[in-house]
């Protein structure tokens, strides 16, 4: 496909009309914005999280738009277990009876040190956050997005989910583990489900995160997340319904 395809998407108003979509990490930082955009095209956004003030936030600019209404569900991603995802399945199962979107976005930037001084207590709580919560996310929602005609599972990853880059320790590591999860999973739903399975790399943008990452930068010279939403409603909308196994970049 043509890389620069998903960056330029225009979105009809009302193309995410009547789906459901689940997005981890959605009070802050890029995961606020994709909520937002999300709903605002017409997408019943199920907003998860570990902050449950934050989501309040966005349920309640979402309910304030006159948008679909969202549904909160808490969750730290760090600390949850098989059954809690077995329940969050559920709620999504009774409430809306299938699952069409599952946005992996939430994220721990864990230490920036040589491997050679990392911590084994960052380097668990970066991947268990960033890969294996991932993983029992996805495994729990496959039969709600089996009932979807139309699924999109979207991975977030990173530069250096694609070359390594000194003192990225962990969190490059996990980058590079949900590329290759993304990769198994698209080309094992490929051939018997509808559910298609990308990765976005969000690429430089002005968060929390990337403050933190980068002390020093001026914020000001770095896009918005919403500035970078077209992606994203390319991947979780119609358009992309024969793009799957992709790594695709939002700037
Ligand atoms: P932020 O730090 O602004 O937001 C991260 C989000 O993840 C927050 O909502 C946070 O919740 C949530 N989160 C973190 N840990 C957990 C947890 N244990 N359980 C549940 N939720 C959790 O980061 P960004 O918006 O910048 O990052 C979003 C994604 O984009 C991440 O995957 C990141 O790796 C990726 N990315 C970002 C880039 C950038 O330049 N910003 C560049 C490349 C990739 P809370 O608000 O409660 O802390």
């Amino acid at each position: 496909m043509n890389a620069d395809l998903a960056k330029n998407y225009s979105a009809p108003a009302d193309c995410l009309a009547d789906r459901v979509i689940l997005v981890t990490g959605a009070g802050d930082g890029i995961g606020r914005a994709a909520a937002l955009c999300l709903a605002e095209h017409g997408a019943t956004v199920v907003l998860a999280g570990r902050t449950v003030p934050k989501l309040e936030q966005v349920y309640d600019r979402i309910e304030e738009c006159g948008w679909p209404q969202a549904a909160i569900y808490p969750v730290d991603l760090l600390g949850a277990n098989e059954q809690d995802y077995q329940s969050l399945a559920e709620s999504v199962s009774s409430l809306f009876g299938r699952l069409d979107g599952l946005l992996h976005n939430a994220g721990e930037l864990g230490e920036r040190t040589p491997l050679a001084n990392y911590s084994l207590a960052s380097w668990q709580k970066v991947l268990q956050v960033n890969v294996t919560a991932q993983f029992l996310l996805t495994r729990a929602l496959i039969p709600q997005l089996e009932k979807s005609v139309d699924a999109s599972i979207v991975f977030t990853s990173s530069g250096v989910g694609r070359r390594g880059r000194a003192f990225w320790g962990a969190y490059a590591v996990s980058k590079f583990a949900t590329e290759g999860l993304a990769q198994t999973l698209a080309d094992e739903l490929e051939e018997t489900t509808r559910i298609r399975v990308n990765c976005i790399n969000p690429g430089p943008t002005r968060t929390r995160m990337r403050a933190t990452a980068y002390p020093a930068e001026n914020p000001g010279t770095l896009k918005t997340p919403e500035q970078i939403m077209a992606a994203y409603l390319y991947l979780l909308g119609p358009a992309s319904r024969d793009v799957t196994g992709q790594s695709l970049d939002a700037q």
